[in-house]
């Protein structure tokens, strides 16, 4: 491991992981058990003079002028066999803040299912932007690549060598032989000081934000519904109404080092 530099280690005891799609697909199953009416609405186009979708995320650049970037980070996962995978469940969850890594690791426990090998996932803290040019408006502004999938799967070769060196940064030389098996770009909407945007627009009556924040939106799931619905009701306490206001001050940043640095183009 490559402790080049390092002046800190900080230890969270209480932190932990759960698996995003298990989750989300038993999140949905409970939903629906409970009466929700589970339904797919066909994706809302908005009219060219209107320029506003009712669902913000970083499909939606144009309405975000500076409030968010639609912006990116690369992740990798490793299959290992029960042997090797049962000694990764025993490393904690780690992140590699040195220059020289800048990444993580986060070991999954035992698979669910039987026939599921063990994984560990890496990912890479620094983020980057998609910068394109709107022919129409002369606008820029970053989106992910115009394919179904956004290309998650398929990050440029430099991506995977920013991967590779995350990788080989933590587990050190032993690591230089293990493979990445899957990757996934994952796209986001990023805030100035990373804070949620969960408010009521301000220039559109009926409009509603509820997005953005710091790649870590997922984790917010189990408690999030909460504060969207006081929001809607104009029940939000007011400290958090002005943190996640349309327009506000920004200052600060809780996870300032993944505001992308870099364009896709140069990774
Ligand atoms: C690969 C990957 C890994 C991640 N890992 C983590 C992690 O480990 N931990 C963590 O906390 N977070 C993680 N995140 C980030 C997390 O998923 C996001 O922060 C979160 O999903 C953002 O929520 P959102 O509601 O803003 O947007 P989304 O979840 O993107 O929801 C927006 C929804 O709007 C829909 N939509 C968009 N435009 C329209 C339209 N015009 N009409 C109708 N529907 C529309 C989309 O289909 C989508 O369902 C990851 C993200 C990715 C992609």
């Amino acid at each position: 491991m490559d402790f080049t530099d390092v002046t800190e280690v900080f230890v969270n005891e209480n932190s932990g992981w759960a698996e995003a799609t298990k989750v989300l697909a038993a999140f949905t199953d409970a939903a629906v058990a409970a009466g929700v009416k589970a339904k797919v609405d066909p994706v809302f186009v908005p009219p060219m003079e209107m320029n506003l979708s009712p669902v913000v995320s970083f499909f939606t650049p144009e309405l975000v002028d500076g409030r968010m970037v639609p912006a990116a980070i690369v992740t990798g996962i490793v299959n290992l066999d029960p042997q090797k995978g049962k000694k990764y469940t025993e490393i904690p969850v780690s992140v590699h803040a040195i220059k020289t890594t800048r990444g993580e690791i986060m070991p999954l426990t035992a698979p669910l299912i039987e026939d599921e090998p063990y994984t560990v996932k890496f990912c890479r803290d620094e983020s980057f932007k998609k910068t394109v040019k709107h022919e129409a408006s002369g606008q820029s502004f970053s989106m992910p690549p115009d394919s179904p999938d956004q290309d998650q799967k398929n990050p440029t070769e430099g991506l995977k060598a920013r991967l590779e060196t995350v990788k080989n940064g933590i587990l050190g030389e032993p690591g230089r032989s293990v493979t990445i098996d899957e990757y996934r770009v994952c796209w986001d909407a990023v805030t100035p000081n990373q804070d949620f945007v969960i408010t009521a627009h301000p220039h559109c009556e009926n409009l509603y934000v509820a997005t953005a924040g710091s790649f870590h939106g997922w984790k917010f799931m189990p408690t999030i519904g909460r504060y969207v619905v006081d929001m809607l009701d104009n029940e939000l306490e007011p400290t958090l109404a002005k943190r996640w206001a349309w327009d506000r001050s920004n200052e600060g940043a809780a996870h300032g080092n993944l505001l992308p640095t870099l364009e896709l183009r140069d990774s």
